[in-house]
């Protein structure tokens, strides 16, 4: 077996056994980023055609002279007998909105092209801690705003491994390209409305986003302050465990982080489903589409093939002795895309006050006065992403406006919330550990398909965002492939800071379908290549 299909937990074990050098692991993931990745993002760069790119482009640059460098500590480190860490090893990709001390980093924006952080993130820290290699940077929908990564200012952006003429899905799907394609077995994204889980889902990984709080958000390029976390995206359930376990836990530099004991996740993973009590919800069967002509919800339902492996999911978690609950009601779910809009536009723009020209990166070289360098920075540094949000969310918080939207998108958050509270009450009607649902409504769209439509790109996030708006944690994983080959993702949610509970779930059924014929499959991207 090559070293770029190793999971991270075994490269781990072999470097700390001293039969595999980190350096030799290095340089395998960098040959395997130069067989498939293609051109990296670049501000001049231009998308390419659908039809002939068989590229991934996950990458928008490499920091390899650190990398180089840590796999040298961790050799040295294991040479002297001493613990290499958890992660001793294993290279990681970072989506390109995390700070770290001596490269750029860009948001995937003009505006940060040449933005180089006096800090590193707190979660790239703890990794680098536990003996990681950071191997480069990924590419991000522009301030993680969108569902495609077709948003993005770094281009050619990232492609479907499974189908290069299909979106990876986004934000994070410079991460879920990098994972699904073999060139780094692990990838930090983040998650505000599904950022992680979807693109996981579109290229066939496991993605986990964790309970509000778990992962400190310290030096995270905040979109919506009240919706960011940070998690893994891996091509196992294990390794996301793995990975959780490195990065969960309070920080002092992050107020919001919790202060809960970090639990043993990789334990977690040694219990099995017996006695678990798994909801099924009629309100995650399809999409909930404002018309708004008539005001009416209109349903869309879920792709045939998604609904079909949800339910094959629960009989074969029912056969290895988990209850499933059906028709749990989870009636706001259905708010959840139009609560989030107001939510995280009006954060949005307010986080994005600080892009002014004076304090980070781009800034226009002559501007007559201060107003002129604001909006001519903003002007060109930004692109339509974070324009149309920024005036979405000025528009919604205006201070003229009658109606507090942001009051009262908070109320019908609570009401979501509301909803989990219900269906995970200990002495409730449905007492569930956890909720099973599809991860998306189809599977990867084509390039170009609904970019453009910012409303339907957001409806992407349907079975995602309710849980972000909770500050619960949820896991995908892969659940087969579609009629055209393309992964299919399903979900599992639980209570808060229950990442044990939905790692168990998702291990339970992962190893269960271990022989399943849709897991001999190979990404298109890698067909060619080995
Ligand atoms: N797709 C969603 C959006 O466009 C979610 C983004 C995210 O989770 N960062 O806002």
């Amino acid at each position: 077996m090559r070293y770029t299909q190793l999971s991270a937990n075994e490269i781990a074990q072999k470097v700390q056994a001293g039969e595999l050098k980190a350096s030799d692991m290095l340089d395998a993931s960098l040959a395997q980023i130069r067989a498939v990745d293609g051109d990296f993002g670049s501000l001049d760069g231009q998308a390419t055609d659908p039809e002939t790119d068989k590229k991934v482009h996950a990458f928008i640059s490499l920091t390899e002279e650190m990398a180089r460098a840590q796999a040298q500590a961790v050799d040295a480190k294991v040479a002297n007998g001493e613990d290499a860490g958890l992660l001793a090893g294993v290279p990681v990709s970072i989506k390109d909105i995390f700070a770290l001390e001596n490269t750029v980093t860009t948001a995937a924006s003009r505006m940060l092209h040449n933005y180089r952080a006096p800090y590193t993130a707190s979660a790239v820290q703890k990794l680098m801690d536990a003996g990681a290699l950071i191997v480069g940077k990924v590419n991000l929908d522009e301030f993680t705003f969108g569902s495609s990564n077709e948003s993005s200012a770094y281009q050619p952006a990232s492609n479907n491994p499974w189908n290069t003429a299909h979106v990876p899905g986004g934000s994070s799907g410079g991460s879920a390209a990098a994972v699904a394609a073999e060139e780094t077995p692990l990838s930090l994204g983040t998650d505000t409305g599904g950022s992680i889980r979807q693109p996981a889902a579109f290229c066939g990984v496991v993605g986990l986003k964790p309970s509000y709080g778990r992962i400190s958000r310290y030096g995270l390029i905040a979109f919506a302050s009240s919706l960011d976390c940070p998690g893994p995206l891996s091509r196992n359930v294990e390794d996301a465990a793995l990975m959780l376990q490195v990065m969960a836990g309070a920080d002092e530099r992050d107020e919001s982080s919790a202060t809960l004991p970090v639990p043993n996740y990789l334990e977690a993973l040694q219990q099995d489903v017996k006695g678990m009590r798994i909801g099924l919800s009629p309100d995650y069967a399809g999409i909930a589409y404002p018309n708004h002509k008539t005001g009416e919800f209109e349903i869309i339902p879920v792709q045939e093939e998604i609904k079909q492996a949800t339910l094959d999911a629960a009989e074969q978690l029912a056969r290895q002795g988990a209850e499933i609950i059906e028709n749990v009601p989870m009636p706001h779910t259905r708010y959840g895309i139009p609560v989030y809009f107001v939510v995280s536009r009006i954060e949005a723009s307010s986080n994005l006050n600080r892009m002014d020209g004076v304090k980070y990166g781009f800034t226009v070289a002559d501007a007559r006065d201060l107003q002129d360098l604001y909006k001519r920075t903003r002007t060109e540094g930004f692109g339509p992403q974070p324009k149309l949000r920024i005036l979405m969310g000025a528009y919604l918080s205006a201070a003229s406006k009658k109606v507090n939207y942001y009051q009262l998108a908070s109320q019908v958050r609570g009401m979501i919330r509301r909803d989990f509270e219900l269906a995970f009450e200990p002495k409730g009607a449905y007492q569930l550990d956890a909720l099973l649902t599809p991860t998306t409504p189809t599977t990867a769209f084509k390039r170009a398909e609904v970019f453009g439509d910012s409303v339907l790109m957001q409806y992407a996030d349907q079975m995602t965002v309710s849980v972000n708006h909770a500050g619960l944690p949820a896991i995908t994983v892969p659940a087969g492939l579609d009629n055209k080959n393309l992964p299919i993702g399903i979900q599992f949610i639980a209570n808060h800071f229950r990442e044990d509970i939905v790692l168990r779930a998702a291990h339970a059924y992962e190893q269960s379908t271990l022989d399943a014929v849709w897991r001999k499959v190979r990404p298109m991207a890698l067909q060619e290549v080995n």
